[in-house]
């Protein structure tokens, strides 16, 4: 083995760059590991040796395939779908779906980088996927979502399995997705098996899967706060997106007594002075799940201030902050804002919805801010207790997933907390640092007993 100079992190990324032309997103999450873990390379050397840095940077496998369906006035309709099989060093491909117009192979790449750092540290045998496909399931009637999902299966069902791939939920993808995909693969391949994740409580779903990813990204806030004695009791929380991971957090913030304020969709966000309470967050939930409306409706009904033009709620003064919408949906100017607002920590419910220049200005005011590779892992550590109970053919207890839930959300605060050490400081931590770090460390263990393949 020779190379002996670890790159720097420019010379890293022009590499990266030159591979993958025109792909922004997967560009942007490969640079904030590599600052991170480039660094740690160089007083590991043998990680260099073995270029598993560069081998991670690189999936495994990438499929894409044409998926054709017919809408309700008879028109045929052609769309792209993806997976991609990121890494299986410590476990099979584990990764959500995402249908949207937005959804291109460098964003799919992206979210599977991610997804293997993420699944890494919940502690829990699962490599890192995603698909998806640029189906837009706004206006589309519910035969037409189900023939999408039959369709999108069609092909998909060859690449997955209980111990190959095994996909879930994401933007544009919630349970109602899941079951026409579940529905089909079994009509396909004549076996039930857990191939999909985030299934209906009566086909072999798994008790709070729902909640885990909101939940999961408080309770990292909670542990960040007790780590230095602090809790969210009172606290104001600025939440974006409405979706289920929005939904949740918003449930989790007001189970411990902090304040909601704000929700948002992609035509603008709601503010509420008075604070979402549960009765107001059922609102959201039958609005966004059931009747799939706008969230102006929330400022309608309750007489809050809608703020429309897509604008975000950053604005808002706030002690937390919660992005779960999507990526790249704070920016610097945001952190700005936030900052001067008084801003004392965040976590993000979304994949990479901060960009890096947000984050280290978010930092450098010393704001605690937890990842979305830990902060959002909750999601998908249910996803692999789902997974477990799927492979015993048993389901657990609300109450012990709960309780689990936590415990993984904790450990996985732990495991930051290791890494994320910052030189001269005594109690903050570099939970960015931290989670690249320890995600690092695990896969490229396995990456290197496993030999060069
Ligand atoms: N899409 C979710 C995520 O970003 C969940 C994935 C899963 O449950 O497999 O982690």
């Amino acid at each position: 083995m020779s190379r002996e100079k670890v790159p720097t992190h420019d010379e890293f990324m022009s590499g990266v760059e030159k591979r993958n032309p025109g792909q922004p997103e997967f560009i942007q999450a490969v640079y904030e590991v590599a600052a991170d873990v480039l660094p740690f390379i160089e007083e590991h050397p043998h990680y260099n040796e073995l270029q598993l840095l560069e081998r991670m940077a690189e999936p495994e496998r990438a499929v894409s395939f044409r998926v054709t369906w017919q809408d309700d006035l008879g028109n045929i309709r052609v769309n792209r779908g993806y997976r991609i099989q990121h890494n299986n060093s410590i476990g099979p491909y584990k990764g959500g779906i995402r249908f949207h117009p937005s959804v291109n192979q460098s964003v799919l790449k992206f979210l599977a980088f991610e997804q293997t750092f993420k699944n890494a540290l919940t502690g829990l045998p699962m490599g890192g996927g995603k698909g998806g496909s640029n189906f837009n399931p706004k206006g589309k009637s519910e035969f037409e979502t189900m023939r999408f999902c039959q369709a999108f299966m069609n092909e998909l069902y060859r690449h997955i399995g209980e111990d190959t791939d095994i996909p879930a939920g994401d933007i544009g993808v919630g349970g109602r997705e899941i079951g026409y995909m579940f529905g089909q693969f079994k009509k396909i391949t004549n076996r039930f098996v857990g191939v999909l994740t985030g299934k209906g409580m009566d086909f072999g779903g798994s008790p709070i899967r729902t909640e885990a990813t909101g939940y999961g990204a408080v309770y990292f806030m909670e542990a960040m706060l007790r780590n230095i004695n602090q809790d969210l009791e009172g606290a104001t929380c600025v939440v974006s997106g409405s979706g289920n991971v929005a939904q949740h957090a918003i449930e989790k913030i007001l189970h411990l007594n902090g304040k909601p304020l704000t929700a948002s969709d992609s035509s603008g966000f709601i503010y509420d002075k008075d604070g979402i309470d549960l009765e107001k967050l059922q609102f959201i939930k039958d609005l966004k799940t059931t009747r799939r409306g706008r969230i102006a409706e929330y400022a309608e009904k309750f007489g809050a201030e809608f703020h429309d033009g897509g604008a975000k709620p950053w604005s808002v003064p706030c002690d937390f902050a919660f992005p779960c919408a999507t990526q790249n949906e704070l920016d610097i100017d945001d952190a700005k804002m936030l900052v001067s607002n008084g801003l004392r920590g965040v976590a993000e419910g979304a994949n990479m919805p901060t960009s890096a220049d947000a984050i280290h200005h978010m930092q450098a005011a010393r704001v605690l801010f937890a990842p979305g590779k830990a902060a959002n892992a909750g999601g998908v550590a249910v996803s692999g207790l789902e997974m477990s109970q799927n492979s015993g053919r048993i389901t657990w207890s609300e109450e012990e997933l709960q309780r689990l839930l936590k415990q993984i959300m904790n450990d996985i605060h732990d495991r930051c907390a290791r890494y994320g050490q910052v030189e001269g400081e005594k109690e903050y931590l570099d939970y960015v640092k931290g989670a690249n770090i320890a995600g690092f460390v695990k896969v490229a263990g396995a990456m290197a007993a496993q030999g060069v393949v």
